[in-house]
């Protein structure tokens, strides 16, 4: 299927609002190849469309083609304070870029460490970079980006599921930051490896739970409706990542569209990683659209992907029909079950509706 742009296709460039974006799938090539140099790491291509010919996927791929990607590039940044630093940094600047005016970002801090985890990540060899400090630097990161470019951004820190042993210190951090942009725990990585046989993010997600850490968990995605069940009633998830089988169990569909539970989608993402037909007219996004499910529009890995988040709106835009209304409610969708504190929260809507022409400023 073609992909093209047409010029009479109309995206929607009103404040947007992204929850489902992977830190270290979202690094400029530029910036890994500056570091890849700087520290005398061996890099598959010297040039950024050599790099990109390794790391960037336009037709469909499979989980392990998808991982071994990660070990093109992030030997170059993991273990690195200044890489750490700058990745959060610019990340911001590309999210205002695309008229994101809140993002929550994810990613592993076991991943982009050095020391203090075992296994080592990326054939690293051992450094002085702990998980802990990597979620410090992500935070000054964004902070100063905040600054910089005038959004807001947040980050939700990811348990693995192949490494159950990380998860009770990945929810220590959520608790340790939370007052400084850490706003909620993720669980990634292959949905097979389920939370029953791997009960370290099972406790993880009840100590989150207990200690009012906000929940989101990868599931049904490429894994089935089971997963989804589980994610929401073992690890009380308040979002899911994708959720596109969900619709397979009818019954756990209409319970979580009652609960309101959200589904972060991102449809790009979904055809390359071949989650759902490949064929856009038919995919979930469609049925959660109809049903007025409580769903949002992200890019995931847009590295990877070698997309911005205009992939997404004009794959939506084309060919599922999307009016400028519905990109305003995903939006809002996307403030309404954003992991912010209460007033937070508030503004940011407030900020949609006014954006959106919904309501007349208010003069305090
Ligand atoms: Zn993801």
């Amino acid at each position: 299927m073609a992909h093209n742009s047409t010029n009479n296709i109309q995206t929607f460039n009103k404040a947007r609002v992204e929850l489902h974006l992977h830190l270290d799938g979202a690094i400029k090539p530029e910036t890994i190849l500056y570091f890849g140099k700087k520290r005398g790491i061996k890099m598959p291509a010297d040039s950024v469309e050599g790099l990109m010919s390794y790391i960037g996927y336009e037709e469909p791929l499979n989980l392990t083609q998808f991982l071994e990607i990660f070990n093109h590039y992030m030997p170059a940044i993991a273990g690195d304070r200044e890489a750490v630093k700058r990745i959060a940094y610019e990340l911001v600047q590309m999210k205002a870029k695309e008229g994101v005016i809140y993002f929550e970002a994810r990613y592993s801090p076991h991943f982009l460490a050095n020391s203090n985890v075992v296994p080592i990540p990326w054939n690293q060899k051992p450094g002085d970079l702990t998980p802990d400090e990597v979620v410090h630097l992500v935070n000054q990161g964004f902070q100063e980006g905040e600054k910089d470019f005038k959004i807001k951004a947040r980050s939700i820190l990811c348990c693995m599921r192949h490494m159950p042993e990380w998860s009770a210190e990945v929810v220590r951090l959520c608790k340790k930051y939370r007052n400084e942009g850490v706003v909620g725990i993720d669980l990634a990585g292959d949905e097979s490896l389920n939370c029953e046989t791997y009960s370290g993010h099972g406790k993880a997600y009840e100590e989150a739970f207990k200690s009012g850490i906000h929940r989101t968990v990868h599931a049904g995605e490429a894994g089935p409706s089971s997963v989804v069940k589980e994610a929401v009633d073992i690890l009380k998830a308040e979002r899911i990542g994708h959720g596109y089988h969900t619709i397979e169990d009818p019954i756990l569909y209409n319970r979580l569209l009652n609960l309101n539970i959200h589904f972060e989608t991102c449809p790009w993402s979904s055809y390359l990683t071949g989650a759902c037909n490949p064929d856009f007219t038919q995919h979930p996004i469609i049925r959660f659209r109809k049903d007025e499910a409580n769903y949002s529009l992200n890019t995931d890995d847009p590295l990877i992907f070698k997309s911005t988040l205009d992939k997404d709106y004009h794959i939506v835009s084309k060919y599922m029909g999307f009016t400028e209304e519905e990109f305003m409610r995903v939006n809002i969708n996307a403030a309404s079950s954003c992991f912010l504190p209460d007033k937070e929260k508030e503004e940011l809507l407030s900020t949609l509706y006014e954006a959106y022409g919904m309501v007349q400023s208010t003069v305090f």
